[in-house]
């Protein structure tokens, strides 16, 4: 894999990431644009105890373009894009419209392919393990940045999500802060601690292995699963078999099987409801040990998968219940979701 960094006309950072070794990234970025003026501000929620991100400069970002207008297709002559190169093959960008930026933490863009039309689904394992290279060098990178507490790689795709570019690309948040999820997973996991003198993570792992009803993957260094209460009609949780707190502590073993675990499961995904439906809308989410943590080796790095739709043309919408009170219903039982998932393997 060969890095090379660059700066966009209005001072943001871009970094090309190539599988040739050879690769020359010398384009320089033509367009006239004004340096970026981000408003972002951090809330906190006195009675919640958590906080909210006011990002009012988003309400102009770029909304559904037409794909000759895409800003994360390679620039050509005559029309330069946010990348200034005529081909990429993975590349990371800070985000024009941050919703976190300056001491608040920082946003990027992480263009997955140059295709346009491509989806994850479609790369092949070797550009997959690129993007995982990408995650885990922005990852180590993003820890030295002074504001930035916690990593977050994530993927939305599909109308349905709210995405609002149809080129296939992820996102990555450096929160300011410990996220309120990673909270409660931290607070399980020291209670857990206390009560067997267990690792929760690994409990957890084994106990979904041992059962089996909820496995949907079982690979040599990863394992795929439902989790006993999934919040959503389709979720599955993947880990490493070894565990390990964030993506650049990741053995060389576990990255090679990465690509074909994780592309076998968007591919089912995207079978869930059947031949003639429109992609499977998903949100795919890495979780990470926060970086200041003290037992930081205790969490367990993981990828939490799932889709809002729950059954063809339907889909899951957090009501009253959820956005209310936080308490999820879900109209999938955990064990039907895995069996629908082992029914729709790869040939
Ligand atoms: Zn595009």
């Amino acid at each position: 894999m060969k890095k090379t960094a660059t700066r966009l006309a209005d001072g943001r950072e871009l970094i090309y990431y190539d599988a040739r070794d050879d690769a020359v990234r010398d384009a320089v970025d033509q367009r006239p644009l004004d340096p970026i003026a981000t408003r972002s501000e951090i809330r906190h929620d006195r009675l919640l105890g958590d906080r909210v991100a006011i990002a009012s400069h988003r309400q102009a970002r770029t909304y559904h373009p037409p794909a000759d207008e895409c800003p994360l297709c390679p620039s050509r002559e005559g029309r330069h894009s946010e990348i200034p190169a005529s081909d990429y093959d993975v590349v990371v960008f800070e985000n024009r419209f941050p919703s976190l930026a300056g001491d608040s933490g920082r946003c990027e863009v992480v263009c997955f392919t140059s295709d346009h039309a491509a989806s994850f689904a479609d790369l092949d394992a070797e550009q997959a393990a690129l993007v995982l290279d990408a995650w885990t060098d922005r990852t180590a990178e993003l820890a030295q940045h002074p504001a930035v507490e916690q990593v977050f790689c994530f993927e939305n795709r599909g109308k349905e999500i709210g995405v609002t570019l149809g080129h296939p690309h992820g996102q990555i948040y450096g929160y300011p802060f410990v996220t309120p999820r990673t909270q409660l997973m931290l607070r399980s996991l020291g209670e857990h601690r206390e009560a067997t003198g267990r690792n929760l993570f690994d409990d957890v792992v084994a106990d979904e292995l041992a059962d089996g009803r909820r496995v949907v993957l079982d690979g040599e260094h990863w394992v795929a699963f439902v989790p006993y209460a999934a919040h959503w009609p389709y979720e599955v949780h993947l880990y490493p078999k070894r565990r390990v707190p964030d993506l650049p502590a990741l053995d060389e073993a576990a990255r090679t099987e990465f690509p074909q675990m994780y592309l076998e499961l968007l591919k089912r995904f995207d079978r869930i409801f059947g031949e003639g439906e429109p992609p499977t809308p998903y949100i795919s989410a890495w979780h990470q040990a926060p970086y200041r943590l003290t037992d930081r080796g205790e969490f367990a790095l993981h990828l939490e998968l799932f889709t809002i739709r729950r059954t063809s043309g339907k889909l899951k919408f957090l009501a009253g219940s959820e956005s209310g009170m936080n308490v999820f219903i879900n109209d999938v039982p955990p064990e039907a979701a895995a069996e629908r998932l082992r029914e729709v393997a790869s040939k």
